[in-house]
């Protein structure tokens, strides 16, 4: 007995040397749980380039993406609690506990929250090939439609399909829905016309919008977006689905029993990260917020996330939508 004691005594104190030294140039991969390329993947990869360079380790975005976030989360909850797999995720995290009647991991016991990053609207957008110029148009089209009008999504869970289920309920209609492992692949098939309607972050959509090559018909703020692409497209509120709000955030994680040296020091490079000019230019030029100081504390995330599973809780309910 003594000799285990010794043992673990010892193996805490390697432990606690290789956290002191985290991440000792060893690369960090940051598991985005959806598509390249899509308005995860893009908020990632800035992230990562504002973390390197105060951590001092090239840090890599892997893409688990498939089962609406669920496949990748479901990998940083299993991997090892060292600080070299990190997980970015958005809202998915509170919604999928809620969607799924199964999940392999346990959003509050099986990750430590690291702070979160961001705030980002939603865009709806339609395919080039759609004759609505405007959402009261839109909304004649969809109703003259009725069950052939086709939506995109990334899965259920992810932001797409909570925007798309609210906007389905609010109108009173249903659409079929296409599910992606990303709104990446999604836009694709958005810009080939073979799906006609996607609610998007705008983070992936601005660029589009930008270049005329998708139907912006209205932002889900309750509020006109600032940013100069978007500044013109009206919200859902004034569009007629009153209080129609959907905001998308994002956080990051690490799995359950990471060391707090590690911990402390990943926090610190996004505290970092989330003042870097030039990371807060390229997501204001996106639609998207930085957070401010308080959320970038892990028990503040955690509380907000444990408030956004209450909050979802009842509209999912509501709209009987489960996976298995
Ligand atoms: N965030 C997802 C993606 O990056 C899209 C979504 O949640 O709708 O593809």
């Amino acid at each position: 007995m003594k000799k285990l004691l010794a043992l673990a005594a010892i193996a805490a104190v390697v432990t606690g040397a290789h956290a002191q030294d985290f991440p000792g140039g060893k690369p960090i991969t940051m598991v985005v749980p959806f598509a390249a390329g899509g308005p995860t993947d893009r908020v990632a990869r800035d992230l990562a380039e504002a973390m390197q360079k105060e951590l001092g380790a090239t840090i890599v975005v892997d893409n688990t993406a498939g089962a609406g976030s669920t496949i990748g989360n479901a990998k940083v909850a299993r991997a090892k609690n060292d600080g070299y797999t990190l997980l970015l995720t958005h809202v998915g995290m509170a919604t999928t506990p809620v969607l799924y009647r199964k999940l392999s991991y346990n959003y509050e016991t099986d990750f430590e929250y690291l702070g979160m990053v961001n705030d980002v609207p939603m865009t709806l957008i339609g395919k080039p090939q759609l004759e609505a110029n405007n959402f009261k148009d839109l909304r004649d089209w969809i109703g003259k439609n009725s069950g052939k009008v086709n939506l995109g999504n990334a899965g259920i869970g992810s932001a797409s399909h909570l925007c798309g289920l609210l906007f389905q309920s609010e109108l009173k209609v249903e659409m079929t829905t296409v599910p992606y492992k990303g709104t990446a692949p999604a836009i694709a098939d958005l810009l080939g016309g073979q799906i006609d309607l996607l609610c998007d972050q705008t983070t992936n959509t601005t660029g589009q919008i930008e270049a005329k090559k998708v139907k912006p018909y209205a932002v889900t703020t309750l509020k006109r977006l600032s940013t100069p692409a978007l500044k013109d497209i009206p919200t859902l509120d004034e569009s007629g689905l009153k209080n129609f709000q959907v905001t998308i955030w994002h956080g990051l994680y690490a799995p359950k029993g990471t060391p707090a040296p590690v911990l402390k020091k990943i926090n610190d490079a996004l505290k970092v990260a989330l003042k870097d000019p030039n990371f807060i230019k390229k997501q204001e030029g996106l639609g998207a917020v930085v957070v401010n100081d308080k959320r970038v504390e892990p028990a503040e995330h955690k509380k907000f996330v444990q408030a956004e599973v209450a909050r979802f809780g009842p509209v999912i309910k509501a709209a009987g939508v489960y996976a298995d």
